[in-house]
């Protein structure tokens, strides 16, 4: 448990400093056995200490900590009973991708990292106001088997089977994301094809498989 406490803070502490949310924006989840760990509500990254992160069980009751839970923990949860594969989500409001989201576009396979949502594109889930149970639906629905999906009018999420992947996940999305608006910006950019994507989705699927 300690050891999933100071990964909570070394990612989120990561993405603060990343510029992938601001103040006490975003948050982070793990799962440990039959409970999520989850960072607190409301509370700046900088001053998160490894005790402030929350255990909760599956259906929200709170088994230690000293602070509430984020208040996204409804998608949190539900992301972790509908996709038993993955073990840590990132919630982020890093600047492209949320710029992305405010558009209601997708984000299509403009560059290859693309790839790290696990699709050809990262789709955007409709606006549902935050920590509500139909955000948590949409998150669900609108994640699929990926591991990145776009919150309209909101930010990102990602997933993956440690922390590690799922911040990963964050920070590629969001570098496509710039590259996509930022050659939105100048003229039409060229979307790679499924032909193209393919091979890349399939590398990627080992490239996990050897970390
Ligand atoms: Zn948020």
């Amino acid at each position: 448990m300690e050891k999933e406490a100071d990964l909570l803070l070394h990612y989120g502490n990561k993405m603060h400093a990343a510029g992938l949310v601001t103040g006490s924006g975003g948050n982070l989840s793990v799962r440990v056995k039959d409970s999520v760990l989850i960072t607190p509500s409301a509370m700046a990254y900088g001053d998160m200490e490894p005790e402030d992160m929350v255990l909760v069980d599956f259906s929200g009751k709170i088994l230690r900590g000293r602070r509430a839970a984020s208040s996204e923990l409804g998608f949190h949860l539900a992301l972790y009973e509908a996709r038993k594969d993955i073990s840590a989500v990132v919630h982020t409001h890093s600047p492209w991708a949320t710029t992305l989201a405010c558009l209601g576009w997708s984000l299509p396979a403009v560059h290859y990292l693309v790839g790290y949502g696990e699709r050809n594109e990262v789709p955007v889930a409709p606006y549902a106001i935050f920590g509500s149970q139909e955000l948590a639906d949409h998150v669900v629905k609108g994640m699929g088997d990926g591991k990145a999906l776009l919150l309209a009018n909101h930010g990102l999420v990602s997933m993956g089977a440690d922390l590690r992947e799922a911040y990963e996940v964050a920070e590629e999305i969001e570098f496509v994301a710039g590259v996509y608006l930022r050659a939105k910006a100048v003229g039409e950019p060229v979307i790679l094809d499924e032909k193209a994507m393919a091979p890349v989705l399939e590398k990627f699927r080992k490239y996990r498989g050897l970390k």
